[in-house]
């Protein structure tokens, strides 16, 4: 079952929108083999919730081509720390829910050498005008606001 096959069925099943299922959620890979498990779990989006179970339930082989994302030094640290969870890219054809879906694994690079690396998963996605409109992104991509890829990582190997 696939991420998006989870998100539609629980939507369906529990009479809510995706919008609604996403509402402080994301969704994370799980092997925690109980009974009605199918692989993946709705967790709080909460930065201790997603590293235990990062850390205890999600499966540690999640095999797939990685979405590679390079970081500058500041925001790379940022991930590190867990001060920053959620990485933002003009939407189009290079980020948008097909590049990123969820579940899809995730390299996050410190630039573009083969140093340092961060694994993870992407956990939630949207695509939203709101953040094109921060000092942060204006500094990078200019004034014109712009529909921005709103990409939630949950990495392994973090200290909730
Ligand atoms: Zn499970």
């Amino acid at each position: 079952m696939t991420a998006e096959e989870f998100t539609a069925g629980y939507c369906e099943r529990s009479g809510i929108t995706r919008a609604e299922f996403f509402a402080g959620k994301v969704v994370l890979p799980c092997a925690c083999a109980e009974e009605g498990c199918n692989g993946w779990a709705r967790v709080s989006d909460d930065q201790q919730d997603v590293a235990l179970h990062m850390g205890m339930r999600a499966p540690q082989d999640i095999t797939g081509p990685a979405l590679f994302i390079p970081l500058k030094t500041k925001f790379y640290r940022e991930f590190e720390r867990g001060d920053k969870t959620t990485e933002f890219r003009p939407y189009g054809p290079r980020w948008n829910e097909r590049t990123c879906a969820i579940g899809r694994p995730v390299v996050l690079s410190m630039g573009y050498g083969k140093g340092q690396r961060l694994r993870g998963v992407v956990a939630a996605f949207s695509a939203s005008v709101e953040p094109s409109k921060s000092d942060a992104w204006r500094s990078c991509y200019g004034d014109e606001p712009q529909s921005v890829a709103c990409i939630r990582i949950a990495l392994f190997d973090q200290q909730p």
